[in-house]
């Protein structure tokens, strides 16, 4: 596990009104990706839309889990038009952050804490307050507990 500092809360706040607007609705995994996305350009020390930069999302690519792509979109601006994302199937869910050529981190995300998102998350029925409440649970929970994040 690598040294992390806690995420901006404005920052957040910020990407997740934009998120939002783009994603069409508030849910935990478009949360999960944009803190994925922020974890990785930290690690990374990159800046999002840096001209090197690639990231690759590992997920199921139906919803909600498709949802982190979005987040992912916002936070970093590799996305699937530009060709700076890619998706690779994965029973969990991890994002691969790299700078080309260069360095590569992983973030994924604690086996706990999604097994807890797929048990409590209703079938078809978001945007409600129970989705809602788990998007904020993701959003002020400590990255330490979110992620696990590895070179390479
Ligand atoms: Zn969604």
């Amino acid at each position: 596990m690598l040294t992390s500092s806690p995420v901006k809360a404005k920052e957040l706040d910020v990407l997740l009104k934009r998120a939002v607007e783009f994603h069409g609705h508030l849910g935990p995994f478009l949360v999960l990706g944009l803190r994925m996305g922020l974890a990785g350009l930290r690690e990374l020390n990159a800046k999002k839309g840096e001209k090197k930069l690639r990231v690759t999302a590992k997920l199921k690519y139906s919803i909600p889990f498709s949802c982190a792509v979005d987040g992912l979109q916002i936070a970093t601006k590799c996305t699937m038009g530009n060709k700076k994302l890619r998706l690779r199937n994965h029973s969990g869910i991890a994002a691969k952050f790299e700078l080309e050529g260069g360095e590569q981190v992983t973030v994924t995300v604690n086996s706990a804490l999604f097994d807890t998102l797929k048990g409590e998350l209703p079938s078809e029925s978001f945007p409600s307050e129970e989705v809602r409440e788990l998007a904020q649970l993701v959003a002020s929970t400590s990255e330490e507990e979110l992620f696990t994040i590895s070179r390479g």
